[in-house]
């Protein structure tokens, strides 16, 4: 089983490099932002309390996220493996995950830090919002989320350098480079 955390800064590209990962290893995606985005547009419960959050670009308390986890880790049955995008972003719920995988006798693989510089992440969510409407894409909530992104995220870089799992990769460049940087960490623990 291949577990990736694909890791970075809003705007670093996560979702782009998950589907070409995803594609590559036939393996499946989690997503936290878009099953929470998913529930606003059904109008749910967790939808609303979610909305609330996303529009102030702070993040949901930890154990709705991991509650949210848990239940499509089990959809997954008989899966090669999982991408792991948006989660963990605190080291609350990096914890978390390592124990749920444990209990399925499992571990994270690799933890993969997408890096590109401040400047850049603006400017592609700038571009973003204009482009799919995403209304936490606006300058003052982006400006929030990257500084949520540097206090209670960044500190997770850290943290899996100590469990031995991390690895840099250059976000910034072209897409085929960077999908190769990627594929190279991830053939190494295959
Ligand atoms: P994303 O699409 O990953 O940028 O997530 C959009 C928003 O969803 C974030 O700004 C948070 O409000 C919320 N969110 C997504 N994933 C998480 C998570 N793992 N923990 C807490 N909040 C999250």
């Amino acid at each position: 089983m291949l577990n990736i955390v694909i890791f970075g800064a809003p705007g670093s590209g996560k979702g782009t490099q998950s589907e070409r990962i995803v594609e590559k290893y036939g393996i499946n995606h989690i997503s936290t932002g878009d099953v929470l985005r998913a529930e606003i547009k059904k109008g749910t419960e967790l939808g609303k309390v979610a909305q609330s959050y996303i529009d102030q670009g702070q993040l949901l308390p930890d154990h709705l996220i991991v509650d949210i986890l848990a239940a499509t880790l089990d959809s997954f049955a008989e899966s090669k493996g999982v991408i792991f995008d948006g989660f963990p972003r605190t080291i609350a719920q990096a914890e978390a995950l390592k124990k749920m995988l444990a209990e399925r006798g499992q571990a994270v693989s690799i933890m993969l830090n997408l890096d590109v510089p401040e400047e850049e992440l603006m400017k592609r969510l700038i571009k973003r919002g204009q482009e799919s409407g995403r209304a936490d894409d606006n300058e003052e909530t982006i400006k929030k989320r990257l500084v949520v992104y540097h206090n209670q995220t960044a500190p997770l870089i850290d943290w899996y350098k100590q469990e031995g799992l991390y690895a840099h990769i250059h976000g910034f460049g072209a897409l085929e480079t960077i999908t190769a940087e990627i594929c190279q960490a991830i053939d190494k623990v295959k």
